[in-house]
């Protein structure tokens, strides 16, 4: 850990709690959006664990864990440091939506430019303001658009550390899921920072299930990480699975899950239908292998070719 860490020229040194706010772009209003940054420092010698939310502007359960860990006290490390972002995306968040006003993902904007777009800018500052500073990350997300995920972490098996710190945090299911270019995950990758995916619930609803998992697996890394000294046991033991697969509608029309967020599937068995919405036609829906569901599409409209369900399978024993 630093002696220092300096976050937009503000210096913050052990045991020391600081509010930075940094300057990233105002709106088309002519109003200034700062981008809160709380930095907490134990007394003690420790690493430093990022937490960002609302990377994406509606996805709302990332917002809330780190909320309540800030509101609660529990986000005081008793060694080491947390450095807390719980809306990254204050832009979007304003509008309920995933990017910013002008459409672009900052998740897919990485590592940014300082004259690019919005969504590049503010990867720019994190890249360059925040990433430097930090040892671990957790970056909390949702499904998107209808889509609620069963809590999981995912990131690349083929960093072994990551799996090692991904079993430390205890969500119900580990995903490897290899890293996706330009996103916040790759670019802290590239300078050596290990940075965990946390997904958990549908963007614009609170999951408390999804909360409550992401709060308390923050707690466990921190434990692991030798930060604090109790962290909740696990409510489920983790499962680790290797490959994921999305279940497409192979028609439009009404979708009818039967199956539920989390199920164990076996091949053939029947998942729901997709109705015509006339009253004429209902086409059942089966299962393609055996799984378990880890995503789910609650929109009942569905065009061809959507996602219904996602499905991970090939469990690590
Ligand atoms: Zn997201």
């Amino acid at each position: 850990m630093p002696e220092t860490i300096n976050i937009a020229g503000r210096k913050v040194h052990l045991g020391e709690i600081e509010e930075v706010h940094l300057k990233i772009a105002r709106l088309p209003t002519y109003t200034n959006i700062n981008l809160p940054v709380h930095i907490y420092r134990a007394r003690e010698d420790g690493p430093v664990l990022l937490l960002t939310g609302g990377l994406h502007g509606d996805e709302l359960n990332g917002i809330e864990i780190i909320r309540r860990m800030i509101n609660s006290g529990l986000i005081l490390p008793q060694r080491g440091s947390v450095i807390a972002m719980p809306l990254v995306n204050a832009y979007g968040f304003l509008q309920n939506v995933r990017g910013v006003p002008d459409g672009k993902d900052i998740n897919r904007s990485f590592p940014g430019n300082k004259s690019g777009s919005l969504a590049k800018l503010i990867a720019h500052t994190l890249m360059h303001q925040i990433i430097p500073q930090i040892d671990y990350g957790i970056d909390f997300h949702t499904g998107g658009a209808s889509r609620a995920n069963y809590p999981q972490v995912r990131c690349t098996f083929s960093v072994p550390e990551n799996k090692i710190l991904a079993k430390a945090f205890g969500a119900p299911m580990i995903l490897n899921s290899p890293l996706i270019e330009n996103s916040f995950r790759k670019a802290a990758h590239k300078k050596g920072k290990h940075i965990l995916v946390y997904e958990g619930g549908e963007s614009l609803r609170f999951s408390e299930h999804a909360i409550q998992e992401g709060i308390d697996g923050t707690l466990r890394l921190m434990k692991h990480l030798n930060m604090i000294d109790e962290a909740p046991e696990q409510n489920e033991p983790s499962e680790i699975y290797l490959k994921s697969d999305w279940l497409r509608a192979k028609y439009a029309g009404l979708f009818v899950s039967i199956a539920e967020l989390g199920q164990d599937i076996k091949r053939k068995e029947k998942l729901g239908h997709i109705a015509e919405p006339f009253g004429h036609e209902e086409f059942e829906i089966f299962s393609t292998r055996s799984a378990r569901i880890i995503g789910l599409n609650y929109s009942p409209v569905v065009h061809k070719g959507d996602a219904l369900m996602h499905i991970a399978y090939d469990l690590e024993k």
